[in-house]
C-alpha cells in the first residue's frame, strides 16, 4: 500500500517563529529549511499548494519553470511512486486528483474562512471541512484516522499561528499589548494619506510580543503534532510548511496580503517520514 500523505501548513507562521520554538516533533522529521512562498496570503498561496508545489528555495541560475518541473516530481521519492511525475499533474494540476487516481481518500480540514469548502479549493477531495474554530488542531487529529486498507492523503490549514495567536479562549495567556497595537493602527488612519514613520505607526513592544505569541504557538501545535505522530502509521510521509509569514513592524508593515516585504514570502519547511 502507498504511503499516507499528511501536509500541514502552519498559517502565517514566519521562518524565524518557527527557528525560535523549540518545536521538537516538527525537528524530528528532518532539517528545518528557509523556503519562500509562492503568494503573499492564504488563499492564493494554499492553491499554489493543492496543484502540488511547496515554498520554493529561490535557485538561482536556472531556468525558473524548470523548478517547478522538478518540484512536481519529488512527489515520486515522497511517497515512493514512481509514475507521479509532472505528467501525471496534467491537466488538472490537483495533487488531490492525482492522489484519488492513486486510490488515496483525500481529505481536508481548514481553519481559515477564505479556504471555506464553497471554494474552488475543495476539488477532487472525498471530504472537505471548515473546522468551526480556529484554533483547533487538536480537534482535527482527534477526526484523523487511517482505518481501512487505502491510503490517506490529509491537508491540513491550521489557524493557530494565525493573528490574533490564540488568544481568545485559549489556554495561552492573555497579551495585553495586542489591542494596544491595534488601537494604534486605527488611531494611524488619519484620512489625509499620511504615511506614518515606523515609531508612529506601531507600538514595537506590543508587535514584540505578538511575534513571541507566534512563537508559543508554534510550540502547543508541536505537541499536539505529537500526538498526531503517535497516532499515524509508520508509513506516514509529513509535510510541513506555513503560507506565508508575517510583517511585525518591518519596514512599516504589520500582517500579510497586500505587502511586498520578505518576511511575508519567508517560511520554514521540513518534511519527512513518521519518526518512529
Ligand atoms: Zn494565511
Amino acid at each position: 500500500m502507498p504511503r499516507n500523505l499528511v501536509v500541514m501548513i502552519l498559517d502565517s507562521c514566519r521562518y524565524d517563529s518557527f527557528i525560535r520554538a523549540k518545536a521538537k516533533n516538527f525537528r524530528r522529521l528532518g532539517e528545518v529549511e528557509q523556503r519562500w512562498s509562492y503568494a503573499s496570503w492564504t488563499a492564493p498561496s494554499h492553491y499554489s499548494y493543492l496543484m502540488g508545489l511547496v515554498p520554493h528555495r529561490s535557485p538561482q541560475h536556472v531556468y525558473a519553470s524548470e523548478v517547478y518541473k522538478k518540484d512536481f516530481s519529488s512527489w515520486v521519492d515522497r511517497l515512493d511512486i514512481p509514475d507521479l511525475g509532472f505528467n501525471k499533474f496534467i491537466p488538472q494540476l490537483s495533487l488531490a486528483k492525482v492522489l484519488s487516481d492513486h486510490g488515496y481518500i483525500c481529505r481536508a480540514k481548514v481553519s481559515m474562512p477564505v479556504l471555506n469548502g464553497f471554494t474552488l479549493l475543495n476539488k477532487f477531495f472525498a471530504d472537505y471541512k471548515l473546522m468551526s474554530n480556529h484554533n483547533d488542531f487538536a480537534g482535527m487529529v482527534k477526526e484523523i484516522e487511517f482505518t481501512g486498507d487505502k491510503p490517506y492523503f490529509y491537508f491540513l490549514n491550521l489557524g493557530e499561528t494565525h493573528y490574533p495567536y490564540m488568544l481568545d479562549g485559549s489556554k495561552m495567556p492573555h497579551i495585553s499589548g495586542v489591542h494596544g497595537a491595534v488601537k494604534q493602527l486605527a488611531a494611524s488612519g488619519d484620512g489625509g494619506g499620511r504615511i506614518a514613520k515606523e515609531d508612529e505607526f506601531f507600538d514595537s513592544d506590543a508587535l514584540r510580543e505578538l511575534h513571541e505569541q507566534q512563537i508559543r504557538c508554534v510550540d502547543y501545535v508541536d505537541e499536539v503534532f505529537g500526538t498526531l505522530i503517535d497516532k499515524a502509521p509508520p508509513d506516514t510521509y509529513f509535510v510541513v510548511m506555513a503560507d506565508h509569514g508575517e510583517a511585525f513592524g518591518e519596514g512599516g508593515y504589520f500582517g500579510h496580503g497586500p505587502v511586498m516585504h520578505e518576511k511575508v514570502f519567508e517560511v520554514p519547511f521540513v518534511e519527512g517520514l513518521r519518526p518512529s
